[in-house]
């Protein structure tokens, strides 16, 4: 399992704090990004450890132990990467993203450029692309480390972005993206549970689907079945006085034939729908047929 090292940039109070704008705090949205892309990575079966975990946490007092700190953490912890993650400020002009690592060629870059590749993708930000620094955290590292920033807190456009939440999760997305990328596995942002529960919804649908079709072609078998006895009904002939006779019917046509108003034909066939045999019976006992 790879470890990622995440490293949300500043502290909450003291020395290293980050820039500002419209009311947000660098510090402040660094770890409520982190908070949403630690259970992402999770979720893609990374490692993960967080030099700060709550917006309320410091790293160290001092700005060098701060940012050394945050690199030892990660060195033994033997983390495969780290990323560290900041906003950017400048003249309230400047907006965008842009990623950091120390060389462009090596696995830092590497994985500087499948970040920043999803970065604007997924956040719609200005692509201000891979940039090179020797800032404390990417110097210090002993693995391949960036340094995320996700777009301009004293810009008022950026600065809106950033203080949404739906913002915040699509930075953290890009983020895991692009390690996902770097790592060569593939991105899942659904859990297993929710994976599990999605296939069994789909196959519940497919199966009700089918037993509605089957069901209708029940229907329509009894309804076919209906009329084939109906039509049978009406074709049923009654060609001598016997048990298929009905029992009400027998007095009046056996004085019939017997009278010999009634033969039938050469072989003495009556062939008389079920109708017949009401009208005659109606009429034997009206007294037409005599006693
Ligand atoms: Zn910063």
């Amino acid at each position: 399992m790879y470890k990622v090292f995440i490293d949300p940039g500043h502290n909450h109070d003291g020395a290293d704090t980050g820039a500002a704008g419209f009311g947000l705090k660098e510090q402040d949205i660094s770890v409520l990004i982190a908070q949403k892309l630690r259970p992402m990575l999770e979720k893609n079966g990374f490692s993960v450890k967080m030099s700060r975990e709550n917006i309320n946490d410091n790293v160290a007092s001092g700005l060098s132990a701060s940012l050394s700190k945050r690199a030892e953490e990660a060195n033994d912890w033997g983390a495969d990467i780290f990323a560290s993650i900041h906003c950017n400020a400048a003249n309230t002009k400047a907006y965008g993203c842009e990623t950091y690592c120390v060389s462009r060629s090596g696995k830092a870059g590497k994985l500087a450029e499948a970040v920043q590749k999803h970065m604007p993708e997924e956040t719609g930000r200005r692509d201000r692309g891979v940039k090179t620094a020797n800032f404390a955290v990417l110097t210090r590292t002993s693995m391949p480390a960036i340094l995320v920033e996700t777009a301009f807190i004293d810009n008022y456009d950026d600065n809106k972005f950033l203080g949404t939440e739906s913002g915040r999760e699509k930075c953290a997305a890009a983020i895991c993206k692009g390690i996902c990328e770097y790592f060569g596995t593939e991105y899942k942002n659904e859990s297993e549970d929710e994976l599990m529960s999605k296939e069994y919804d789909e196959l519940k649908a497919k199966n009700d689907s089918q037993d509605k079709i089957i069901g209708e072609i029940g229907i329509d078998i009894q309804n076919n079945k209906n009329e084939i006895d109906g039509i049978k009904n009406t074709l049923k002939r009654y060609d001598y006085v016997d048990e298929n006779m009905p029992a009400w019917a027998v007095p009046a046509i056996t004085k019939l034939v017997t009278k010999g108003y009634l033969m039938g034909d050469e072989n003495g066939r009556l062939n008389l729908t079920e109708d017949q045999l009401r009208l005659y019976t109606v009429n034997d006992r009206a007294g037409l047929y005599g006693e």
